[in-house]
């Protein structure tokens, strides 16, 4: 088809004989796509705020006189600069997610007290909403994984709750077994929903349905594809369902840690 790539490669065995390789490079080439979109992508989000920056400065020294005027457009820079750094921190986030996803979590988390944890962070950082999110916390078996990660991928899918959810409605985070090997995680929100068109691509790199949107609440449109990652390495499993009108709900599936792990030797001194 017009999408497919072949590599050819030719040997000699004697001067009459040749032999053809023929190999399908198609997945390969998507692989090199992917990577070449992502690398032009991460460049443009960072250029923006940058070039925003570098006019405020170039504007500010000839302002510099109108102390107003100034403590504005250090308020802009500031902002720009903050972007610019949520951005940095997610990509490096990425990138050490992916360097560790052939070796999966090992420890034990408890997810409750994580929930906790991260609802009373999200709280502080807006507490506007903080009555909003409501817990229905059964008890659960911890899982297998890694808490710095688990601690992030709630708080991208708690806080977009959050930001696309609608204030003085619930965002609702669910906690209870699935099965006897793994334990299903929800957050729902009653938010304005998401088209059904938009649903498949939402973990895809800066990805998002409405980007003044997503800018204006201070996404950097990696929050889902990092959440991807996490489940991946995790084992687990996302699923995103919402209607439009209704709100959306993101359920994930993580395996609970081994019911008995080894036990600990005397430790000699
Ligand atoms: P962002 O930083 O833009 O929030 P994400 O990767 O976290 O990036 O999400 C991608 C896009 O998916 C968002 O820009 C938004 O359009 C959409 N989205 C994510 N979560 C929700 C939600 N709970 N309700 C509605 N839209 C959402």
């Amino acid at each position: 088809t017009h999408d497919q790539r072949w590599e050819m490669r030719v040997r000699a065995l004697s001067p009459a004989t040749r032999i053809v390789h023929l190999s399908d490079r198609t997945g390969a080439h998507a692989a090199d796509r992917i990577r070449v979109d992502f690398v032009a992508n991460a460049s443009h989000e960072l250029r923006t705020p940058l070039a925003s920056i570098l006019g405020f400065i170039e504007t500010l020294e000839d302002a510099a006189d109108d102390p107003e005027t100034r403590s504005r457009f250090l308020k802009v820079m500031d902002t720009e600069a903050r972007r610019m750094q949520r951005l940095i921190d997610d990509l490096m986030s990425l990138s050490r997610i992916e360097a560790e996803k052939y070796r999966a979590p090992d420890h034990s988390v408890d997810l409750a007290q994580l929930i906790g944890q991260v609802k009373d962070e999200l709280a502080a950082l807006a507490p506007d909403r903080a009555a909003d999110i409501a817990l229905e916390i059964e008890t659960v078996p911890p899982v297998r994984g890694d808490q710095v990660q688990l601690s992030q991928l709630l708080h991208n899918i708690i806080g977009n709750a959050m930001k696309y959810g609608r204030p003085g409605h619930p965002v609702t985070v669910g906690l209870r077994r699935a099965g006897t090997a793994m334990v299903r995680l929800s957050v729902r929100d009653e938010g304005e929903g998401i088209a059904p068109e938009h649903l498949p691509r939402l973990t895809e790199r800066f990805y998002r349905v409405d980007s003044s949107r997503s800018r204006a609440a201070g996404g950097t449109g990696l929050g889902l594809a990092i959440v991807k990652h996490i489940v991946e390495r995790h084992r687990g499993r996302l699923d995103i369902a919402s209607t439009v009108g209704d709100g959306t709900t993101v359920t994930i599936l993580l395996p609970t840690a081994p019911v008995s792990g080894p036990i600990p030797g005397p430790v000699s001194s």
